[in-house]
């Protein structure tokens, strides 16, 4: 088991709420904590798992004295910090695997940083960001895919990203790698002894049992690389191209979008372009509008980014959505703009809206269908973007559009992390070399060598075969406190 020494860090957002949660681990966290609090016993009495009121108080004498001065209430020497619950949790069942204290006081930044300071002046040291949960790894209680998604659901963006994120805490994506790498194990074991012991070996049609099961172990692989397009769709958002001429209701579905939930609608720049993103939670998906700054503005932004934009964004897009007002007769214009998203390619990721559906409708789904006979039909709705209706039914749509059954049944593993799309890539194309040796018969000897290579870069994505400076990076991504 790994050793470490005893941290503490600020595990809540560091801003005024009502409440804060200080969290301290290792071999001293206990004793440490008991330093610093007074309550009806001490924190070195309780049971395991309780949680006990108190006070955090600093015994001057002790520590020196750092906390002089406003906000402390002085009884002689020793001076009243907080109130606080404190919870105490012994190793093994904790978070970290080790000896864990969680301080649930007041949660003013000032009187996190004044016990956080205590505990520091009394033997913990600062974590580092995603410590504890680099200890949950070290010490074996997870593997990194799980760790990784404790960010992963740290910063979930619509209600399937939370889904799929607890899926992998859970092991579900671990568990599957390392059904793989007994497989591969078990070959290469099996290679080796017949290789040493011929007599009980024996490698005579083994390169067709071999064959079959790389084919399988490949084809698995497969299919977890081809997720990974939805799972960038689940992690990022889906990239979207709001168009449609002036006065269709462009700007009045955007803000019906945004104004759903206003509360997770976040300007992010964009990482590739200079403009805002706008990103929106839609049903169980988040959408990330393109050029659309404005969204909040009155002014209409769309229309002064103007058509070069509108083009190249369209371009850009993961989604099209072409809106129409639907209490309009289709004009000569509005045909050109549907054989444009023809011709360019772009139907198969297009949703046309009628909208204005609350008014007497004049153009219809069918005209549509007359202009692009090669549509989806259900790939046309109507909306009223003024009253917010019809919008339950461009969240399905959407959904249907981009992730399969099963994924929205949750019953697919997802994969949303690049580190991990490009082991399973190199796993891949270890798999491809055996195939190939096999086609070209060569010794098996040989073939073990891809197959090991595949084994590790499996094992890059649980950990097991991951250096340590790689697990550092990783974990340095973390939040504080996680
Ligand atoms: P844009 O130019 O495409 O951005 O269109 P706007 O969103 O600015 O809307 C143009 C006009 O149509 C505004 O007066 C809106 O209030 C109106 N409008 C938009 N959506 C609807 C709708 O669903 N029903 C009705 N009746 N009017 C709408
Ligand atoms: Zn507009």
């Amino acid at each position: 088991m790994f050793q470490g020494d005893t941290i503490a860090a600020v595990a809540t957002a560091m801003s005024n709420a009502g409440i804060g949660i200080i969290r301290i681990s290792g071999p001293d966290a206990i004793a440490i904590a008991d330093s610093v609090f007074r309550g009806k016993k001490a924190l070195a009495e309780m049971e395991s798992h309780t949680i006990s009121y108190g006070h955090i108080v600093e015994d001057k004498g002790k520590t020196g004295g750092i906390s002089e001065g406003e906000g402390t209430k002085d009884t002689g020497q020793v001076c009243l910090i907080d109130e606080v619950l404190v919870s105490v949790f012994r190793a093994p069942r904790t978070y970290t695997r080790e000896d864990l204290v969680e301080i649930n006081c007041h949660g003013g930044i000032l009187i996190l940083q004044k016990i956080l300071r205590l505990l520091f002046s009394c033997g913990a040291r600062p974590a580092e960001p995603g410590e504890f949960t680099k200890r949950a790894f070290l010490n074996g209680r997870i593997d990194m895919a799980q760790a990784e998604s404790v960010m992963d659901l740290i910063h979930a963006q619509s209600e399937l990203a939370i889904r799929n994120s607890m899926e992998q805490l859970s092991g579900a994506l671990s568990c599957r790698i390392r059904d793989m790498r007994e497989k591969l194990l078990y070959e290469i074991a099996f290679i080796e002894s017949a290789l040493d012991d011929p007599e009980h070996y024996d490698l005579d049609g083994y390169s067709d049992k071999l064959r079959n099961q790389v084919e399988n172990l490949s084809a698995a692989l497969e299919r977890l690389l081809a997720s990974s397009k939805e799972g960038s769709y689940l992690r990022d958002g889906i990239l979207t191209a709001i168009v449609g001429r002036p006065n269709a209701g462009k700007s009045s579905l955007l803000n019906a979008l945004a104004g759903r939930d206003r509360a997770i609608v976040t300007d992010i720049p964009g990482t590739t372009r200079d403009t805002l993103e706008e990103r929106v939670r839609l049903g169980n998906l988040a959408l990330r509008l393109i050029d659309t700054a404005g969204i909040r503005e009155s002014e209409d932004r769309i229309e002064q980014i103007g058509v070069e934009k509108a083009r190249k964004s369209m371009e850009e897009a993961d989604l099209i959505i072409f809106v129409m007002d639907a209490s309009l007769p289709l004009e000569n214009e509005d045909c050109k703009m549907l054989n444009q998203l023809s011709s360019h390619g772009y139907l198969e990721h297009s949703i046309i809206l009628l909208n204005k559906m609350d008014l007497t409708s004049i153009l219809s789904a069918e005209q549509i269908q007359q202009v692009l006979p090669q549509l989806n039909p259900d790939r046309i709705l109507s909306v009223s973007a003024r009253r917010e209706e019809g919008l339950d039914l461009l969240a399905s749509a959407i959904e249907r559009m981009f992730f399969t059954g099963q994924v929205r049944e949750n019953q697919e593993i997802l994969i949303t992390n690049a580190r991990h799309t490009y082991a399973l890539q190199e796993a891949r194309k270890a798999l491809d070399l055996v195939l190939e040796g096999i086609d070209q018969g060569i010794t098996e000897d040989f073939l073990t060598v891809d197959l090991m290579n595949c084994y590790e870069q499996l094992g890059l994505i649980t950990g097991e075969t991951l250096e340590d400076d790689l697990a550092d990076e990783i974990f340095s991504k973390f939040c504080m406190g996680k």
